[in-house]
């Protein structure tokens, strides 16, 4: 006989175990089903590892920098297996704490990899399991182009399996993945290619965060090959070689990285068997409220293609859970002025409009810009320099603050709070009107004149 469930949660990553845990902790019966290590891509192959190694490549600045300031080092080299088995290590104690959370909260974690049977129930190994409300939180994987040798090259999770770090790297792609790994690497000491089929990274992002990027990423070292459509990549002599459409080849690299987007993991999980339908690349669609076509089956996180984010899909679980057991009828979240960082070297930052999608929403005369670029007071002392570049885009007459976008150090960590100013709707007199803390990067963001 099948077991019965509240609510069935497939996917124990960001998304997933967090609806489990809010809607455990409601009095709902609940399950998790994960076939892999708890705490998903974030936790396993994506923002925590790639944290570690974003700070490893940030100390290593830090030490190019430090003679400056009167510092008489010398750096022996760095030792990449040191770094790789202390991460990998920091997260199987993540995997741990995750496992002992579901427990406290008494979730179930059932092990094994979920399908659909019909719209009530799924088969895990061959059990099968009802329940009344299923949340399908199974997320992505990294693509991998349909060239020929493709598979000579890794993606991002091949990237975070080396134990190695290869010397020479070529990075195929323009988006977030692209950036972290082609920075983290080459702040560790790789001669890093970056190769970009148009001519920018983050074209999604602020012309001037895209300009400055580019910029710092030139003068870092980061050779960029632009207009490169990658046709196959071969072995050659000396390494791995990648042979673009148009132009002449790139060689040779010890490691080619696929950094060119994701796909959602929907391809065998039935769905079709419980009616619920995808989109033409794989991905759920779903409501305000997280409903698929399905009413009882709901869909959150990377699977719904929709800012892909952990925050986001933490937050929509939470609420769904909220909803469907909190009391909360409408409880929901607000994919409105989410706001993301870039952690390349220094690290980059946005919530809210970029000036082209303010001008093209809104109009050019209800859009006001107020920009500055400056060497932040770090690098008073030192010889190599990073610029920063802060962006309010403001709107009509009360010049409300709908975009924010910043490019330089600790605007990681800035970002947040500026955010929550956006989201509550201040204006360019609120910035004005707070006093600015000094001496800091930030203050220059409570300080701009048009
Ligand atoms: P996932 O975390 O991917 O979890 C899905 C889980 O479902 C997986 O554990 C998978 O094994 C499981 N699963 C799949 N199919 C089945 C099945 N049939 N049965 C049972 N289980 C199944 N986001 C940020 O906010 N900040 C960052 O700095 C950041 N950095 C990133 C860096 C990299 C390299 C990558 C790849 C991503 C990064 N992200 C970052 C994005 C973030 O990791 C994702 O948005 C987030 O993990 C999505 O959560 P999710 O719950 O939707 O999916
Ligand atoms: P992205 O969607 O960010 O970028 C992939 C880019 O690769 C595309 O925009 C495209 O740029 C380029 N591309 C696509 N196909 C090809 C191709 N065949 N050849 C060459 N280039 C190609 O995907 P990522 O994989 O970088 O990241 C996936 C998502 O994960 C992100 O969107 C983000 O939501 C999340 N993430 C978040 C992070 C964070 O918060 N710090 C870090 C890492 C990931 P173009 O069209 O310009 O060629």
């Amino acid at each position: 006989m099948s077991q019965h469930f509240d609510l069935l949660v497939i996917g124990g990553g960001s998304g997933g175990l967090a609806t489990a845990r809010r809607a455990a902790r409601h009095g709902a019966r609940t399950a998790v089903v994960e076939y892999d290590r708890l705490g998903g891509t974030c936790v396993n192959r994506g923002c925590v590892p790639k944290k570690i190694m974003w700070y490893a490549a940030a100390l290593g600045h830090a030490l190019d920098d430090s003679s400056d300031y009167g510092f008489d080092l010398t750096v022996g080299g760095h030792d990449w297996s040191t770094l790789v088995d202390a991460r990998e290590a920091y997260i199987e104690r993540l995997n741990g704490i995750y496992a002992r959370n579901l427990a406290a909260d008494g979730v179930e974690h059932i092990v094994g990899r979920a399908e659909f049977v019909d719209d009530r129930t799924i088969a895990v190994d061959g059990e099968h399991y009802r329940a009344d409300h299923f949340v399908i939180a199974v997320g992505g994987e990294p693509l991998v182009p349909a060239i020929t040798g493709a598979e000579l090259g890794v993606t991002s999770d091949g990237f975070f399996e080396l134990r190695e770090r290869p010397p020479r790297v070529a990075v195929v792609g323009a988006g977030y993945i692209a950036v972290e790994i082609a920075g983290m690497l080459r702040g560790l000491g790789s001669d890093v290619t970056l190769t970009l089929r148009r001519d920018s990274v983050l074209r999604d992002f602020d012309a001037d965060l895209q300009q400055v990027l580019m910029e710092t990423l030139a003068a870092e070292g980061i050779q960029i090959a632009t207009g490169f459509t990658p046709q196959r990549l071969e072995r050659a002599d000396d390494g791995l070689r990648l042979v673009p459409t148009e132009g002449s080849a790139r060689d040779e690299f010890d490691a080619v990285i696929w950094a060119i987007g994701r796909r959602p993991k929907t391809a065998n999980l039935g769905l079709e068997r419980a009616g619920v339908t995808v989109d033409d690349r794989g991905y759920i669609p779903v409501d305000a409220w997280q409903n698929t076509n399905v009413g009882h089956i709901h869909a959150l996180g990377d699977v719904c293609g929709q800012a892909e984010l952990t925050p986001v899909a933490i937050a929509a679980g939470r609420h769904l859970a909220e909803r469907l057991y909190g009391g909360r009828a409408d409880a929901r979240l607000d994919y409105e002025n989410i706001p993301s960082v870039v952690f390349s070297h220094p690290p980059l930052g946005t919530v809210g409009l970029t000036e082209a999608k303010a001008r093209a929403t809104h109009g050019d005369d209800a859009v006001r810009v107020y920009r500055t670029r400056f060497t932040p007071m770090y690098h008073a002392l030192t010889a190599h320099k990073t610029p920063t570049v802060m962006k309010l885009v403001c709107l009509g007459a009360e010049e409300r603050v709908v975009g924010c976008h910043l490019f330089g150090h600790s605007v990681d960590e800035m970002l947040q709070g500026f955010a929550v100013a956006v989201r509550m709707g201040a204006t360019k007199a609120d910035f004005d009107a707070t006093v600015a803390i000094h001496p800091t990067s930030a203050e220059e963001l409570v300080t701009l004149s048009g």
